[in-house]
């Protein structure tokens, strides 16, 4: 069983590899990041109280993270193994992730920070099914989106003041976990400030 962490800063593309490694591994993907725009979608207490945080680029607090991750991980197509997709984000999420499942490779995408204020005003998603484009660098083909129903989605928060906010968050609360993931030799890096392609294809080769 593979369990797998993708782990980097805002915008260093885990969203846009999750699905490319979807597609190449059968894993599902759990973004709490999804999980999350889904509850504030709903109206759900936990959207209720995760909205706040993330408007302001800040971390929603662990225990209401690690809950959401224990009632994932319960889901029949998660007994498998799945890919991670910005969590665990602090070190108590990895320490509470360790106790639910064993991780098999962290796979830490490396982008400097003066390239993530331009990934992310400019990144797009298709409404209907979920893949990531952006304005200059993964421009939407032609033809339009490969699902043959293109709606534009665009992240409340992706704005340059919250970025700010979500990289300083970043290096804080969540870079420290590179040292966690290294210390037990999971730690993989991967060069993210290249072409997409090349990206997916390193990651595949360090799974092999
Ligand atoms: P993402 O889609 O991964 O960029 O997450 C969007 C926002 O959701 C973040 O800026 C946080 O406010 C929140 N979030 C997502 N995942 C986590 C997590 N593992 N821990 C804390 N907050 C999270």
């Amino acid at each position: 069983m593979l369990n797998i962490v993708l782990f980097g800063p805002p915008g260093a593309g885990k969203g846009t590899q999750a699905q490319r490694m979807m597609d190449a591994t059968g894993l599902p993907q759990v973004s709490t990041g999804d999980m999350l725009r889904a509850a504030v979608k709903a109206q759900t207490d936990v959207g209720l109280e995760a909205k706040n945080y993330m408007d302001s680029g800040a971390l929603v607090p662990d225990q209401v993270i690690i809950d959401l991750i224990k009632d994932r991980m319960q889901e029949d197509d998660a007994k498998g193994g799945v890919m991670f997709d910005g969590f665990p984000r602090t070190v108590p999420q990895a320490e509470a992730l360790a106790e639910i499942v064993d991780v098999s490779i962290v796979l830490a995408i490396d982008v400097p920070d003066e390239r993530i204020v331009e990934r992310i005003c400019g990144r797009f998603s298709c409404g209907n099914c979920g893949a990531v484009y952006h304005d200059s660098f993964n421009p939407l083909p032609e033809t339009g989106c490969t699902c043959g129903s293109f709606a534009e989605k665009r992240r409340a928060d992706d704005t340059e003041q919250t970025v700010v906010a979500r990289l300083e968050a970043y290096h804080q609360q969540t870079a420290p976990l590179a040292d966690f993931y290294r210390a037990s030799g999971l730690l993989h890096l991967i060069d993210g400030d290249r072409d997409i392609d090349l990206i997916t294809a390193d990651m595949l080769k360090a799974l092999n």
